[in-house]
């Protein structure tokens, strides 16, 4: 249910409705939008069936919403939401936030070397796993904590903020204390411990859309994440499982209209797990970008034939470097920058 305050209503008469549905069993959302006060009430559907919120003083209208997901959805919020990610920048806004770095975090030199290369090509955001899900057990898991404490100090040395996975609800603390913003990786879309864990921190979340996850499943996902209180989600398509096997997934481009229409959080391209291969990275980022994405996530590497992961897929540095600037005409043709 979601509950249009009229413009003069008062800071006395929210708080008051607030009170009143908190007994009821219902918990209020409030969003401040630049022009009206919207509430969402999530509760018990036939506590907010019965409930007359019209008539509480300061209320304008009353909106159900049939949508599964609510507080994702752009009923609830109508301005597409801006997320900060650390002091000066932000994504969700007209600047499309560029994620680049490793698949996984290798050591210390190559981990600052090609933070400066991806730096000066004008990504803001360092990638790099420390904790790797990986199709089998024999593979490279990632260096753990030393893994962590390698992205802080290169983020510290360069000022990019930094992105890592999180697939355990045990290591949200850990990875805290070290990265700027948590990654839920495609396989974890649907661990709803590990969704309710980061709802009750106030770290931005990129959550990745699962293999074979439907746009629906996506924003439910994210909708247990908001529901706990964390409102910085950003979503990220990188690929679905089809029948296609040229490249390793296929990127659905689709989602990134559907997406922008149906919520308010800022939604990512992954084109290096969308398409597999290297060779194929820089077409789905512009098609990416065209369609309308607020950011793009792409696995660079100094030297990917040695990379303990996604090498097939990772640019070289100087690969990143060109395709930039072949995205900064294609967002200006957009209306966006890079
Ligand atoms: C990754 O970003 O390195 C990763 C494992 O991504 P995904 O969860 O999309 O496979
Ligand atoms: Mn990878």
């Amino acid at each position: 249910m979601i509950v249009i305050l009229r413009p003069d209503a008062s800071e006395e008469q929210l708080q008051h409705l607030i009170k009143k549905t908190e007994a009821l069993g219902l918990k209020a959302h409030v969003s401040r939008g630049v022009e009206r006060t919207i509430i969402g009430f999530i509760g018990p559907e036939d506590v907010l069936r019965v409930t007359p919120l019209e008539v509480f003083p300061g209320v304008e209208s009353v909106i159900p919403v049939l949508a599964p997901y609510k507080l994702v959805s752009r009923e609830f919020k109508k301005e597409g939401s801006v997320i900060k990610l650390k002091e000066n920048v932000s994504i969700g806004g007209q600047q499309i936030i560029v994620m680049a770095g490793p698949c996984s975090v290798e050591n210390h030199t190559s981990l600052s070397a090609v933070a400066k290369q991806v730096k000066k090509a004008g990504a803001t955001v360092l990638r790099g796993g420390a904790f790797k899900p990986r199709t089998s057990p024999y593979d490279f898991q990632g260096l753990g904590e030393e893994g962590l404490k390698y992205l802080k100090d290169v983020g510290d040395e360069t000022g990019l903020a930094t992105i890592t996975e999180v697939m355990d609800p045990r290591n949200v603390e850990l990875i805290g204390k070290y990265v700027d913003i948590y990654q839920i990786g495609a396989r974890n879309m649907q661990n709803f411990s590990l969704l309710k864990e980061l709802g009750m921190t106030n770290k931005p979340i990129m959550l990745k859309r699962g293999l074979s996850g439907t746009i629906k499943e996506l924003l439910m996902s994210a909708e247990y994440i908001l529901s706990k209180g964390n409102f910085n989600v950003i979503l990220c398509e990188r690929g679905i499982r089809t029948f296609e096997t040229a490249t390793r997934n296929t990127l659905d481009i689709n989602a990134v209209a559907v997406v922008k229409q149906l919520t308010h959080l800022p939604m990512m391209i992954d084109p290096s797990h969308g398409t597999g291969y290297w060779n194929f990275v820089g077409a789905a980022a512009k098609a990416g970008v065209a369609a309308g994405c607020d950011g793009l996530m792409i696995e660079v590497h100094g030297n990917p034939e040695q990379a303990l992961s996604d090498g097939a897929q990772s640019l070289l540095p100087e690969k990143f470097e060109s395709l930039m600037s072949e995205l900064r005409l294609v967002a200006q043709a957009v209306s966006r920058q890079i």
